[in-house]
């Protein structure tokens, strides 16, 4: 099959179309031939060796959408043909924690494109439990796209424990996960706000269900404790130190923070005194189990949360998407179209 190998982790240039072996599915495994996938900023991260891949050549790639092309032995309730969104979360499936659906917490939990071959070639192998239906309703473009932002949002909301009428702020609303968290918890009932340095991002929140925006790059903290009378009662955070003490700053009193990343960097200062006085909470995420993930593939389906698609490339115009998504200049979802 045509894939994007990485050959290095010399960053996003290193991307090659080249031939690589079509993979076969193992025991309880599907293979899937891709029609639409989407990149994160996990893919150019692995390109540059965080996390390094196992072995090379390397299939980067965490989001997809296809039609069942080939089972593995045992396989039940899946034939070729079958529409299928992939779920990126991988596990042992076997632990403690994988029979209780807490896959995120599992000792081998990777995500797909990361250690093993992911989506940006024309077939990827994933077991089983990693398919969901995709809904005939649903076009190609978004069902390809939507999966790793969406479930990371929901879940983050969820760790937050988000109740309906609360005020949530996103912060650096321009991301795949901010700009999705911001759907979501309007969808779960949230009034939201958000951050961002860019006023077309502010404006296109505010499009999209934001009750207001603050420039990421001031002192946003007084504008959010004026705007929503005293502070908010959640922050969806994964810029880091940039903005970390103005989003400690914007929380209420016993607010919570959810955090799934650092795009501006890895180390943090925290006042004591304002985590204990103000009690807040600081919940670290990641990704998603299975469930939570059906529930946000379900949350887009029935069409509470839109999925905004900014752009589409033919797959072998990887490299497009790729210095668009480095750019920061996108809104919603780059698809790679087979
Ligand atoms: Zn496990």
């Amino acid at each position: 099959m045509k894939a994007w190998i990485l050959e290095d982790t010399n960053g996003p240039e290193s991307f090659t179309l080249a031939e690589v072996e079509t993979p076969e599915p193992g025991p309880g495994e599907v293979r899937v031939e891709i029609v639409t996938s989407g990149l994160n900023h996990l893919d150019l991260w692995v390109s540059r060796g965080l996390p390094a891949p196992d072995s090379f050549p390397h299939v980067a790639g965490g989001d997809a959408a296809g039609k069942v092309d080939a089972v593995g032995d045992g396989v039940d309730g899946w034939e070729k043909g079958d529409e299928v969104i992939v779920d990126p979360s991988l596990s042992c499936g076997e632990c403690d924690q994988c029979k209780h659906d807490e896959i995120v917490y599992c000792d081998s939990f990777s995500i797909l494109g990361e250690h093993r071959p992911g989506t940006l070639g024309e077939f990827v192998v994933v077991p089983t439990r990693n398919l969901r239906p995709k809904h005939p309703d649903l076009s190609w473009d978004v069902a390809g796209t939507f999966g790793l932002a969406t479930g990371t949002a929901y879940r983050m909301l969820k760790r937050a424990r988000l109740r309906g009428g609360e005020r949530v702020l996103v912060v650096g609303v321009g991301g795949g996960v901010s700009s999705t968290a911001l759907q979501v918890a309007r969808a779960l009932g949230a009034r939201v706000w958000v951050t961002s340095r860019s006023p077309d991002k502010i404006e296109w929140a505010k499009q999209h269900g934001a009750e207001g925006g603050f420039d990421s790059s001031g002192d946003f903290s007084k504008e959010v404790k004026g705007t929503t009378d005293g502070g908010v009662d959640i922050v969806i955070e994964n810029v880091g130190p940039a903005t970390w003490d103005q989003s400690i700053r914007s929380m209420r009193k016993g607010g919570r923070m959810a955090i799934c990343g650092g795009t501006t960097g890895s180390k943090v200062e925290l006042s004591l005194p304002a985590l204990f006085f103000k009690q807040l909470e600081i919940i670290g995420s990641s990704m998603a189990t299975h469930s939570q993930f059906a529930r946000a593939v379900h949350m887009v389906e029935s069409g509470g949360v839109p999925i905004a698609v900014d752009s589409v490339h033919d797959f072998e115009r990887l490299p497009d998407a790729i210095s668009r998504l480095e750019s920061g200049e996108q809104m919603g979802k780059m698809v790679i179209r087979r």
